[in-house]
This record gives C-alpha cells, structure tokens and sequence, in this order.
C-alpha cells in the first residue's frame, strides 16, 4: 500500500468557484485527480465542500485547453512561440501608445485569478504603460456594494466572517440565491437556523431554496427592495427601538438621516413593494427583538439602476439598529467569484491603488512613485464600462484582458460584440478559448489555479494560499508570469521568481496587508484583512472604531430611482441567477463532464399563471427580445416564479440563450454597474410543448 500510496500527491488548494473560500487537499497521481479531500483544519469549510468544490477540476486537463500562444492572421489563429508572441506585442502595443498616448489602452484584470497576479497587473497598467484604465468584473457585480460600505462604514469588504452569521439571531438574506450561489455558507444557515434557532428573512421575486425556509420570504416588486428597507428602518425609528447610545457614540449624520426617512411610510411600502404593512411591522419587530443581525445580499441588489443606494439603505439599517463591530452582526455582500474580493483589495479599479488608496491623493500616489521609480498618472482611470464606450468612441484602441469573459459576461453582448471589432489590437490570455478570444490579435495560454501558486481573498476579507499541483499544461503558464513577460517586452526589468515576492512588496506599499506574508499563510492558515504588521488580523471590523478619521460611522440619506416602466411591447420582467452546477459563464464548467451532465443546459423559468395564459408547458420552446436582441430557449414551468415574472440561469455557454443579448447597457448610476436585472422582455412561442 505504501508503495501506491507514495505515488499520490496531497496538495492543498483552494476553491475557484465563489467566494466562499473552500479551501481542500487534492488527491492525485500524474495529472489524474483522484478526489478532493477537505479537511477540519479549513478555516472556512471544514469538512465541507459543495459538488463544484467536490468536482469540478476535471476541466484542467480539457483537450480544450490553450497550450500554445496564438497570433492572429486574418481570419485565423496561428501557433507561435512566447517569443513571436512578445515581439508581436511590444510592436504592436508600443505602437498604439506612441501613436495614441497611454490612455488609448485599456486593461481587463480577472477576479478568477490571484492577489498577486492582479497586484502585478495595475502595476504594469499604472507604473509601465502610464494609464489608471484597469479594472475587474466586481464592476458587473460587487462595486455597489462596496460603495455602499464606503460611504458608511469605510471598509470595502464583509464586516464579520461566516462565523458571525452562523452565530447570529436574525439574518436576513436581500437578492442572493445563497443555496447555488454559496452553497456551504448556506449549509451554515440552514443549520443555524434549524438547530440553534437563528430567525431567516428573506427578499427575493423568486421562492428559491433559502425563500421556502425561511420564516418570513417577502416578494417585493422588483427592483424596490430600497423602499421596505426604508420602511423598516422609519417604522423602527418611529417605536423608539432605534440604538440610541449606540448612535450617539459611534454614528454621524443621524438628524439628517431621519429627516430623508420621512417619505418612506409603512403606507408608501405597501403600495410600492406590494409588501403588506403587517409583513413590514413583523420584519422590524423581529430586528428589533434579536440581539444580532447579519445582512447578506448579492446581485440582486446591486445590478440595478439605485444598485448603491440599495446597499448603503442596508448599511444604514444595521446603523440604526446597532449591528456593526459585535460578533453576529455586520454586512456582507456575497462575493461571487472566488477573487472578486481580492482583485478589488490588491488594486485593479480605476481610481485606488492596492487597498483601496486613492490614486488622486498626491501623498499616497508619492509613496508609490518612490517605490517605482516612475511617475505615476494622476486621474481615475476609465472603468470597464466606460472602457467600452470609449472604444465606440474612438478614445481607446487597445486591450488587455485575461481571464475574464467579457463578451458574454457584460451586459448589452450586442455592442460588446461591436466594440471590441474595433479594436486596433486586443491581447486576450485564458485558459480556454473564450467568446472574448475571437475578437483577439493575440491569445496568451494561461495556467488555472492547480498549476501555480498564489493566493486569494474570500469574501470574508480573508487571504488564503493554494499551491500548484501540476505543471501548466503545454506551452501554457501562470498569468503572473505572463504579465510579467509582456511587461518586460514593454521595457519594464521585472525579475518576480514567485508569487511571494509580489505579496512581499503588496505589504510594504499597502497599509492594509502590512503584515501579510506567505510564511504566515503557510498550510491551512490564512490572514483576514487588515493585518497589522507583527501579523495581527481583523476577522470583526469596526469593534473599537469605523475606517474615518474620526473612527464615526456615517448614515448616509438614499431615495429610490425607480425602474423602467412596462410597456405593451416588453411586458414581462426577467430576472436572472446562478446554478449551482456551474460557474459563471460556464468555461471552466461546462468543460466538467460531471457537472455538464448534471446541468446540460439553461431553461427559462415561467409561472404555472403564465403558461396558462400563454398555452404553454414544460418544453416550450420561446424566444424572449428585448429593445437589444433576443434570445431562445426552452421552458421550465415551475411556482418558484410568480405572475409576469421570468428567471434565467446566466450560466450558459450557448450564445443563443445568454441574458446578456437581452440586458442594456444602463446601469447603476453611482458605479455604472450594469442594472442586468431590470429587464423588460417579450415572449413569443416558437413551438407549444
Ligand atoms: Fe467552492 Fe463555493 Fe462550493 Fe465552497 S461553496 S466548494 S468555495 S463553490
């Protein structure tokens, strides 16, 4: 046995596949992976794991795999060297900055990839090329969220950790389908709540599985959630349950606050939300009867057009309520990608540097310069979004994008699509052959997480290392080696050998990881954000003090922007979220056999009232258009919807059921967050059953 035995690797990883954070061993021998072990020692899951944790890693040694760089001629894709392929792009990307300046490029960072790789790439955004236009998809999903604790509470991430919401007396989940979205945190609640007598609230339009347990399931009018969260927040100021020393202490800005409230009347609530006042006086009864509360919430918060505002009326809520800096309270929007946190922290946005530090501020832009050797630019940069109209308008020419998939991940695919044929010359790096990667001049192989080191942040702000278990397939390798290399080809003198070395230099230049090294990260250990420099970490935030200067917390006043209005044409409201077989966009699961399997396909999801009305059943085949395309699928009929109400899962990798050829580009007006979940649509039936 020991003989066999010799021969299995053990190597510790963690989860790509949310932001959970599932950390495990993997099992293998040669490339073959044998299982997925987790372990008591996670600080996360335990010994737990859900069945994208548990299976979904066989897509490493997909015959789909990019092994080789590609360089575009015509038409086709040819095989080159790293060489030819760098040469390609000093020439090429050298030229667009000549010709056009360093703010004619834009970089795309990937929050499926580490700290390092995407502290490394605002590195050679900034300090190489000379421009602030980088960022990540938390723009598509988290970035009102953060905001919104910003504003407020003044860090950017989850106040407590898992362990906080396991303990807490209420939690109320807001537009998150916590059960596929985040399955062991939601195995958590489900057995807090069943055992240990946690109260669950949950707001959501569809009844998923989180909705059918809990004790109270409002099903507000979409996009409303703001108004009941106000109502709430009124009615309980109204009882005197306010926590007036708390306030008194510890918030500013509560007079004016108050005054903001004054429209939003159990009255008005009921009217707007069509949730009953004896619901809205439960909810508030039940806050104010629990001595702790967490609130989790997710996109579907915050892809709307008052997506911020949404968030902050949640932060202000636990202001007032007390439920900020104890254990079993805080709010915590849900991170959907394993590193959407991370990407954010480790600097890849336009306007911070690593941290969250201003790229405007003189001192701190100063700190880095010295650090560089390199003046640095001066203004927040273009987001993603408006990266893409800068490309209809002619202002940016060229692209660097690596894992993410853009074209089919961003709302309005139609002028994504259009936009990105524009380009002058577009680098695209992944693991697989994305939709983005047919608009590339250049693909660069990318290695995913089991085949190099790093770490990456969970959605409880806490950092935790995966080690490489095989080598990059082919001529593929680790993103950080790649941005590397093409920043060298740029006439940067980079040498990082490892991943540490660009943690170690994260730490001297950003406050908030002072103390974060890979030495204390080592094995099943991990640091939650901020780490002091002797290695003291923060899993609670806000114990002693809120991130201002004043170490206040600030309520901040937010009124409702209401949603498109229906009209004949498009009379239907689609919503749409994760499955839980798959990830994302589906490119790394639907290339899992087992998970495919599971989850061949997307199906739209109709209410039995609607298929009467329409004469359709399960099988139906409809196409659903919006003003921007549309889109066709079969159908599902199910009571987890309601009314006019429609549900898509987003994870699809079939052009011709993807959300996004509905959804627009309006979006959220604070963080110009696409609003993917206040579409107006049309049914038409193709064929009955
Ligand atoms: Fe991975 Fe999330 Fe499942 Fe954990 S809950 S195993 S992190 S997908």
């Amino acid at each position: 046995a020991s003989m066999r035995d010799s021969r299995i690797k053990k190597t510790k990883t963690v989860c790509t596949y949310c932001g959970v954070g599932c950390s495990f061993e993997v099992w293998t021998k040669g490339r073959h992976i044998l299982k997925v072990e987790p372990s008591e020692e996670a600080p996360v899951n335990g010994v737990s794991t859900c069945v994208k944790g548990k299976w979904g890693w066989d897509f490493v040694n997909s015959q789909e795999r990019l092994t080789k760089p590609l360089i575009r001629q015509g038409d086709e894709f040819v095989e080159a060297t790293w060489d030819e392929a760098m040469n390609y792009i000093a020439h090429h990307l050298g030229s667009v900055k000549e010709q056009f300046g360093p703010d004619s490029i834009g970089y795309i960072a990937s929050s499926k990839c580490s700290n390092e790789e995407n502290f490394i790439f605002q590195k050679f955004a900034r300090a190489v090329m000379g421009t602030n236009n980088v960022d990540n998809c938390a723009r598509y999903c988290q970035t009102p969220a953060s905001k919104a604790l910003l504003r407020t509470v003044g860090y950017g991430g989850d106040s407590g950790t898992i362990q906080d919401i396991q303990s807490a007396g209420l939690v109320i989940i807001i537009g998150a389908n916590t059960a596929e979205s985040h399955p062991v945190l939601a195995t958590r609640i489900k057995r807090a709540h069943k055992l240990h007598g946690q109260k669950l609230i949950v707001s959501d339009l569809r009844t998923n599985e989180m909705a059918e347990r809990a004790d109270i399931h409002l099903h507000p009018k979409h996009s409303t959630d703001l108004i009941w969260l106000n109502a709430v927040t009124k009615y309980i100021i109204d009882q005197g349950w306010e926590a007036r020393e708390y306030i008194q202490q510890r918030v500013n800005g509560y007079d004016e606050f108050v005054q903001s409230l004054q429209k939003y009347t159990l009255e008005f609530a009921e009217e707007t939300t069509g949730i009953s006042k004896e619901t809205l006086i439960q909810v508030a009864t039940m806050i104010h009867e629990s001595d702790s509360t967490c609130i989790l919430w997710a996109m579907g918060v915050t892809q709307h057009k008052g997506g911020t505002d949404t968030s902050t009326a949640i932060c202000n809520l636990q202001l007032v309520t007390g439920n900020f800096g104890k254990p079993g309270t805080g709010a915590y929007p849900l991170r959907g990608h394993n590193n959407v946190q991370g990407a954010c922290d480790f600097g890849t946005q336009p306007n911070v540097f690593p941290g969250y530090e201003s790229v405007e501020d003189d001192e701190i832009r100063g700190r880095y310069e010295r650090a560089w050797g390199v003046e640095l630019p001066k203004h927040t940069g273009y987001n993603n979004h408006e990266m893409v109209d800068a490309i209809m308008e002619g202002k940016i020419k060229a692209m660097y994008l690596f894992g993410e998939d853009m074209a089919l991940v961003d709302a309005n695919a139609n002028l994504v699509d259009e936009a990105f044929s524009k380009l002058q010359f577009f680098i695209v790096q992944d693991v697989f052959f994305s939709r983005t990667a047919r608009y590339a001049d250049v693909i660069l192989p990318a290695a995913p997480s089991l085949e190099k080191d790093g770490t990456f942040t969970n959605t409880e702000r806490r950092i935790q290392r995966f080690y490489q278990v095989f080598e990059p397939m082919g001529d593929s390798k680790p993103d950080w080696e790649i941005i590397q290399m093409v920043a060298n080809a740029m006439g940067a003198n980079w040498n990082y050998k490892h991943p540490s070395e660009i943690m170690d230099e994260a730490s001297v230049l950003a406050p908030l990881f002072a103390g974060v090294s890979y030495e204390r990260l080592e094995g099943w250990n991990s640091q939650v954000w901020p780490v002091q420099l002797d290695g003291t970490d923060t899993p609670l935030l806000y114990q002693d003090s809120f991130n201002f200067p004043d170490g206040k917390a600030k309520l901040f006043p937010v009124d409702w922007t209401p949603p498109h209005a229906y009209d004949q044409q498009y009379d239907l409201h689609i919503n749409n979220g994760r499955l839980l077989e798959h990830f994302h966009e589906g490119n790394m699961t639907y290339q899992s056999e087992g998970l495919k399997h599971k989850a061949p396909r997307a199906w739209l999801e109709v209410s039995p009232e609607l298929a009467i009305e329409r004469g359709i059943s399960d099988g139906a085949i409809v196409r659903l258009t919006s003003p921007e395309g549309s889109i066709k699928l079969p159908v599902l009929v199910t009571n987890r919807v309601k009314g006019n109400e429609l549900y898509l899962p987003m994870n699809t990798d079939s052009r011709n059921e993807a959300i996004n050829f509905l959804t627009s580009s309006d979006h959220d007006q604070v963080t110009d967050t696409p609003n993917y979940k206040e579409t107006a649509v049309s049914m038409e039936v193709l064929s009955y059953d």
